[in-house]
């Protein structure tokens, strides 16, 4: 029995700073916890019309929060 492919997207919380620039960038596939500020994946698997958004907001995150295409953390 293999291990499950690594999704497409992930977020890791833990190294959020919420700044908000991957909610800006893509809308429909990050939030922010209403209280903590800290990123929440909504979509770890979006269609292909939502993958550059989510490219873009990996390549804008202060603190390499996003990991995209299952690429290790930088
Ligand atoms: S861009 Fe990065 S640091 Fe800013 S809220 Fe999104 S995941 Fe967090």
């Amino acid at each position: 029995m293999s291990a499950a492919p690594a999704p497409w997207l992930a977020v890791d919380p833990e190294r959020c700073i919420g700044s908000g620039r991957c909610v800006l960038s893509a809308p429909a596939v990050f939030d922010q916890g209403d209280e903590d500020g800290l990123v929440r994946l909504l979509d770890p698997a979006p269609p292909d019309a939502l993958r550059a958004g989510a490219r873009n907001a990996a390549a804008l995150c202060p603190s390499g929060a996003i990991l995209v295409g299952g690429a290790a953390p930088q």
